[in-house]
C-alpha cells in the first residue's frame, strides 16, 4: 500500500520505518524540517534501537520525508495521523495538533478523486476522532466520510526503548472503524501479524488504549505505594511482588517498585482520562490516586538522602539516569527532572549521568553552574559521596560506580549493594 504517516516522532516514524520494511511505500510529513531533512538522509532524529538501521535501508526507495502535507495525500491511499496530543490546561487533552492536520487533510482531499482511509494513530480521548476529525475532515474538504472517505482509529501500544519490535509483534492490533471499507482497508495492512486483531468502534478502540496505560500506571502506584508501607515493616517489596506474581490472576509485569512512572504516555494519558470524565461529571478516584502517588514517589529519593545526611546545601550528589527508562533519550516527564530540580533548590550541587540523554537535558535545564552532565557515570560519581538511582540503564550495573558510597537507589539496582551505605526506595 501507499502509506502516509503525519507526524515523524517516536510513533510515527517508527510506524513508517516498519511499514516500509513490510514492503509497504511510505511518504513521512513532519512540519520540523530539521527532522525531515534528517529522515531523508537516513538518520533517525532521536535514539530509537535499529530504527536509523531501517531508515538507512529503505530511504529513499520505500521511505521518504516531505513538509508537503498535499504531496503525502496525493501520493498515499492511507495515512495516519500520528501527531503529539500533550496535556492541556486542568487535566484536559490538547487535540491542537490533530485538529490542526485533521483540517490540512481536509483541505487536500478537496482535490482528490480517490478515495482515501484517515486512521488516527495519536491516543485521543474517547469521541475525537468521529466527533472531532471526522467533521473537520469533512468541513474542509466537502467530501463526504464514509463515500468519499474512510476513518479509523488505531491505536499504537509499542514502549520506547523496544519501539520496533513492539510495532512488529504487537500483542494485539484494535481497529475501530466507522464502517466495514475502512476496517477492511486497515485489515489487508496487518494481514501478516499474527496475533488477534479485534475490530471494533473509534470510541471503544480510543477507550482500550487509555484504559490499558491507566491499568498499567495505577499497577506501578499500586506497587509502590505496598513498598511504601513494607519499607516501614522491614519486608522486601520484591519478595512480596514475587509471591504476588506467582497467582495465575496477577502477572509479574509492572509489579518492579521505585519511584514511579514517567515518560510521555502514562502520566498524559491517565491525566487526559481524568479531564474527560470531569466532562461528564465523574472524578475517577483510582485514577486520581494513582497520579497522586506518582508526583512524589521520586522525591522520596530525597528526602531519605536528608534523613541519613542531613541538609543538602553545597553537597554533591550524583543522580544517575536522566531518560524516563532505559534504551531512549526521551526525558518528557521523567523522574529525574523532579529529582534534579529539588537537588537544585535544596542547594546542592548535581552531577548527573545518562548514556544517551544528556543532549535532551541541557535543553530542558540550559546552563547551570551548580549541575553537571555526563555521559559516563564513572565521572559523574568521582565527585559525589552520594549517589540516587534514577534510571536502570545497563551501564549502571557496575560495582565500582558506587563503592565507599551512600546510595539511594530507585530502580533495584543489585550491583549498588556494594556501598557503603544501600537503601532502596521502598525497600
Ligand atoms: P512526538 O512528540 O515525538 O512527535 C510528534 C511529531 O509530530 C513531531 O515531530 C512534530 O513536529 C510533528 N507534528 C506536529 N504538528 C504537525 C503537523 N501539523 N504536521 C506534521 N507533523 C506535525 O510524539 P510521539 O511520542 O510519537 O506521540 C505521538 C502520539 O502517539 C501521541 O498521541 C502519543 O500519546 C501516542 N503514543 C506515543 C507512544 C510513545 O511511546 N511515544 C506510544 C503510544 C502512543
Amino acid at each position: 500500500m501507499r502509506i502516509a504517516i503525519i507526524g515523524t516522532g517516536y510513533v510515527g516514524l517508527v510506524t513508517g520505518a516498519c511499514f516500509a520494511d513490510l514492503g509497504h511505500t511510505v511518504i513521512c510529513v513532519d512540519i520540523d524540517r530539521e527532522r525531515v531533512e534528517k529522515i531523508n538522509r537516513g538518520e533517525a532524529p532521536f535514539y530509537e534501537e535499529g530504527l536509523e538501521e531501517l531508515l538507512k535501508k529503505h530511504v529513499p526507495e520505500r521511505l521518504r520525508a516531505t513538509t508537503s502535507l498535499e504531496e503525502a495525500i496525493r501520493d498515499s491511499d492511507v495515512s495516519f495521523i500520528s501527531v503529539g496530543t500533550p496535556s492541556g490546561l486542568m487535566d484536559y487533552i490538547d487535540l491542537k495538533y490533530v485538529e490542526e492536520v485533521s483540517r490540512g487533510i481536509g483541505r487536500c482531499l478537496r482535490t482528490k478523486d480517490e478515495y482515501h482511509l484517515v486512521v488516527v494513530k495519536s491516543t485521543v480521548v474517547p469521541g475525537t476522532t468521529e466527533h472531532s476529525v471526522l467533521p473537520l475532515i469533512e468541513k474542509y474538504s466537502g467530501k463526504k466520510a464514509g463515500r468519499d472517505f474512510g476513518i479509523a482509529m488505531n491505536p499504537e501500544f509499542l514502549r520506547e526503548g523496544s519501539a520496533i519490535h513492539d510495532f512488529m509483534y504487537p500483542d494485539r492490533i484494535v481497529i475501530g472503524a466507522i464502517d466495514e471499507r475502512s476496517a477492511e482497508i486497515l485489515k489487508e495492512l496487518y494481514k501478516d501479524f499474527t496475533c488477534p486483531i479485534m475490530v471494533t468502534d473509534p470510541k471503544t478502540a480510543e477507550m482500550i488504549k487509555y484504559a490499558t496505560n491507566s491499568f498499567l500506571a495505577t499497577k506501578i502506584s499500586f506497587i509502590n505505594d505496598i513498598g511504601n508501607i513494607c519499607k516501614q515493616l522491614g519486608i522486601d517489596v520484591y519478595e512480596v511482588a514475587r509471591g504476588m506474581a506467582l497467582d495465575s490472576r496477577i502477572s509479574p509485569e509492572f509489579l518492579r517498585a521505585g519511584i514511579g512512572f514517567g515518560g510521555s504516555c502514562f502520566p498524559k494519558d491517565v491525566k487526559a482520562l481524568v479531564g474527560k470524565a470531569k466532562e461528564v461529571y465523574y472524578r475517577p478516584v483510582v485514577l486520581n490516586a494513582a497520579l497522586e502517588l506518582n508526583e512524589t514517589q521520586p522525591l522520596r529519593l530525597i528526602e531519605l538522602l536528608e534523613k541519613r545526611v542531613g541538609p543538602l546545601r553545597d553537597r554533591h550528589v550524583a543522580v544517575l539516569g536522566l531518560a524516563f527508562k532505559p534504551g531512549t533519550d526521551d526525558m518528557r516527564e521523567a523522574p529525574s527532572i523532579k529529582v534534579i530540580t529539588s537537588l537544585l533548590m535544596k542547594g546542592a550541587v548535581v552531577h548527573a549521568a545518562d548514556p544517551k540523554a544528556v543532549p535532551v537535558a541541557r535543553r530542558i535545564f540550559g546552563e547551570h553552574e551548580r549541575l553537571k552532565l555526563y555521559t559516563d557515570a564513572k565521572e559523574a560519581v568521582k565527585r559525589c559521596k552520594y549517589v540516587l538511582i534514577v534510571t536502570e540503564w545497563d551501564e549502571f550495573r557496575d560495582e565500582e560506580l558506587y563503592r565507599g558510597k551512600i546510595v539511594i537507589d530507585g530502580r533495584r539496582v543489585p550491583e549498588a549493594r556494594v556501598a557503603e551505605h544501600y537503601e532502596g526506595v521502598c525497600w
